[in-house]
């Protein structure tokens, strides 16, 4: 551990707008008078070295971090909530949200259990933490504005563009780091370290994934989904053998990174009805596996009930869906989200998605259920019948509305015909 004694104070007035900067001089202050030193932690510090901008304030408190977040909370009327188990809190600003945590150490039960933390001093939280240049922190309290607070190479592995542990049982007790690995050497563009890499394998040879839930692995499957090019994520996870450790035969080919820029670039189409772009990703990531496969996937990995349903859903179309005529088409879509559909229309039939979501799936009939009714049909079978008219009118069987009226004749008559035999 290394208390490097540089102050950046000036660094962060050049690289955050001033309001930000004034944000962090004020609850220095409001900590300093509650008796409590305050720092700025982990990717907030890191970004600002890397002059990458970064909204989420992490901030470490040697004291009470669960009323101190509420005292803040309080002065910018802004929302809140806390973790009174881990000394943490959330305050919700207009402008951002600040994570309040009790500087700790931490000691693991066993590995992948969640630890058992004792309050500490600012720089004795530091080695807790993931990765080296994640283990900084900036004092903001007012002797000591700007003081930063380093692990011996956390900056130097910055310069370096490197991506180092604390220490060697890192990954063992908290897997969930594996795929933070993953996700911040491909965002950052750096380079796990080679003895953090064979730590990483070793870890996920040895079944580490398995000691976490499946709900934590997908929390940070959706993180990765919210990178820039959550591709690069998936490929990566794939060469390091992550992904064949999740679920058996799940690879992640070129082609398959080709599949998900192609998807991710249909969910323009659906606007601010694409959806969440991690269900897309998911789709996408799943698409290949059998029905048990990914039957697996979706209970390990605790898919919501809606992206269970959609996965199977898709799985469902019959081979050759394409050469149905739309208004059977329209019929099977509509069961269908955004999430499925961006998926499908990322195969070679993209128009057919297009046609669907822009022009058939706004197919409206002149005819009511309550029309129908009042003819002497009952409620499913004007159902079914309303369902066959779109079907007709989305194939061309019926230009306009005489053409609409014609129809139900005909078939009430025919009915009709039948019901007196
Ligand atoms: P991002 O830029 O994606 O928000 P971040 O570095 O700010 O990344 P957070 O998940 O917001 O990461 O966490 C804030 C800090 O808390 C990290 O920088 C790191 O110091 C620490 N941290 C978060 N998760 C872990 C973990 N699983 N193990 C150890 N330290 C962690």
């Amino acid at each position: 551990m290394n208390n490097t004694m540089k102050n950046i104070a000036s660094l962060l007035l050049d690289r955050v707008p001033e309001s930000r900067y004034r944000l962090l001089r004020t609850i220095g202050r409001l900590a300093d008078k509650e008796g409590m030193t305050a720092a700025v932690v982990g990717g907030f510090v890191r970004d600002l070295f890397l002059d990458r901008p970064n909204d989420d304030i992490d901030i470490t408190i040697e004291g009470d971090a669960v009323a101190f977040g509420k005292k803040v909370a309080r002065k910018y009327r802004s929302g809140y909530y806390s973790t009174p188990r881990f000394g943490s809190s959330t305050a919700v600003l207009h402008t951002t949200t600040i994570d309040f945590a009790t500087a700790r150490d931490e000691a693991y039960r066993k590995p992948g259990a969640l630890p058992v933390v004792t309050p500490s001093t600012i720089d004795k939280d530091l080695p807790r933490r993931d990765f080296t240049i994640n283990s900084m922190a900036m004092d903001i309290s007012p002797k000591n504005f700007g003081k930063l607070y380093t692990l011996p190479t956390s900056l130097s592995d910055l310069d370096a563009k490197l991506l180092r542990v604390n220490h060697d049982a890192s990954f063992e007790e908290d897997p969930t780091r594996m795929l933070r690995a993953v996700r911040f050497e491909q965002r950052l563009g750096l380079t796990i370290e080679p003895h953090t890499e064979s730590l990483l394998r070793a870890a996920a040879t040895h079944g580490a994934l398995s000691t976490i839930s499946g709900e934590r692995v997908m929390n940070e499957l959706k993180l990765a989904s919210d990178e820039q090019d959550p591709s690069r994520f998936f490929s990566r996870m794939d060469d390091l053998g992550l992904l064949d450790i999740m679920l058996p035969g799940l690879g992640f080919t070129s082609n398959d990174k080709a599949f998900l820029h192609r998807t991710l670039d249909a969910r323009e189409l659906f606007g601010k009805q694409a959806g969440d772009r991690w269900m897309t990703c998911m789709l996408a990531l799943t698409r290949h596996l059998s029905a048990d496969q990914a039957e697996t996937f979706s209970r390990t990995y605790r898919f919501p009930g809606l992206l269970h349903r959609q996965a199977h859903r898709l799985r469902q179309l019959p081979d050759g869906w394409w050469e149905l005529t739309p208004g059977a088409l329209s019929l099977r879509f509509g069961h269908l989200q955004p999430p499925a559909l961006a998926v499908l229309s990322a195969g070679s039939h993209s128009d057919l998605v297009r046609d669907y979501w822009q022009k058939w799936r706004k197919t409206r009939l002149a005819t009511t259920a309550e029309s129908l009714k009042e003819r002497g049909m009952g409620t499913r079978s004007a159902g079914r019948l309303l369902r066959k008219l779109l079907e007709m009118k989305r194939d061309g069987l019926l230009p306009d509305e005489q053409a609409e009226r014609a129809e139900i004749d005909r078939r009430l008559k025919h009915r009709g015909r039948r019901r007196k035999k």
